[in-house]
């Protein structure tokens, strides 16, 4: 899924109109006062949390698995050209991929990295020469995210970071996670969907939720699709059996996640309040009133199967 860093150079315009138009819905602390890059970079972090935690809860339910060290990265070249002073001024961030966030107690920042740092390497091979191997155009943090997910889990992964002057080389153990990640898509659109591979999250509905419960909400529910296999087309019928399931599923990951599944559904809540159509609505999915209903009444047997290994 890569639409993101294309849509990004499209948005970052036009961001703060976006944001405006926004006004009326709860926002980050803040946000509003803050240049659009360090209001992306919260949605960022956000993202990147739920992230964690849902596919640390669907591993061993996951199709495919991959190495996870808890870290979002940024590249400016995802950005329009004309941007970059503005993201050296208010980020700091120059020609080399950045750490936009981290899990506070996932590996990289247990082995020490730091929001900002710069990447130069990853396992020994400079970012410039791994960039030249995968030709990812400006999708340049992906292909990062895709190398560093293709490592042994276990094993550590010596990542090469410049902080201020000096280069540090730092081993990171990886978890091993679901494969399945969080895309943020800047899209003022509340919208939640994926493909067989990943979750795309809007950032008109990171600005939407609450909390970070309804955020895991949206997020689980897709990629129980994920987990699932399902594909679109088959009658209204089985849509319904699909997104039922969906529904099911993704309360226990957000459960199993250690998000509250109560406070998690009040997404739906007010959606329907809010008569939000389009996210999460399309004919083939029941009334967010009859998906509350159900939610509502499996929530108190709710369980999580035992983990192989729950240090990660
Ligand atoms: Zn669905």
């Amino acid at each position: 899924m890569s639409t993101i860093f294309l849509r990004r150079i499209l948005a970052a315009r036009v961001i703060a109109a976006i944001l405006a138009g926004l006004g009326g819905l709860p926002a980050v602390v803040h946000a509003e006062e803050a240049p659009w890059p360090v209001r992306l970079r919260q949605d960022m972090a956000r993202v990147q949390q739920v992230e964690w935690r849902l596919r640390q809860a669907a591993d061993g339910l996951c199709p495919r698995t991959a190495a996870d060290i808890g870290v979002a990265l940024d590249d400016r070249r995802a950005y329009a050209r004309t941007d970059w002073p503005l993201l050296a001024q208010v980020l700091g961030m120059a020609d080399r991929p950045v750490v936009a966030a981290l899990t506070p107690d996932g590996p990289a920042a247990q082995a020490g990295i730091l929001p900002g740092d710069a990447i130069e390497a990853i396992a020994g091979e400079p970012v410039e020469v791994i960039i030249a191997r995968r030709r990812p155009g400006p999708l340049v943090a992906d292909a990062l995210l895709e190398e560093i997910a293709a490592t042994p889990p276990g094993d550590p992964l010596a990542l090469s970071v410049r902080r201020g002057s000096i280069t540090k080389d730092i081993f990171v153990i990886p978890a091993r996670h679901c494969a399945a990640r969080l895309v943020l898509e800047t899209d003022r659109s509340v919208d939640a969907h994926s493909d067989a591979r990943n979750v795309s999250i809007s950032t008109g509905l990171v600005t939407l939720a609450r909390n970070d419960d309804e955020l895991a909400m949206a997020a689980a529910h897709e990629l129980a699709h994920i987990i699932h296999g399902d594909h679109k087309g088959g009658g209204i019928g089985k849509r319904r059996r699909m997104e039922d399931a969906a529904d099911s599923l993704g309360l226990q990951l957000l459960h199993c996640a250690r998000y509250d599944a109560a406070r998690g559904i009040g997404l739906f809540e007010r959606l329907r309040a809010r008569d939000w159509l389009g996210f999460l609505s399309a004919p083939t999915h029941r009334s967010f009133a009859k998906r509350l209903e159900r939610l509502d009444s499996e929530i108190p047997s709710l369980a999580c199967p035992p983990r192989p290994n729950p240090a990660q």
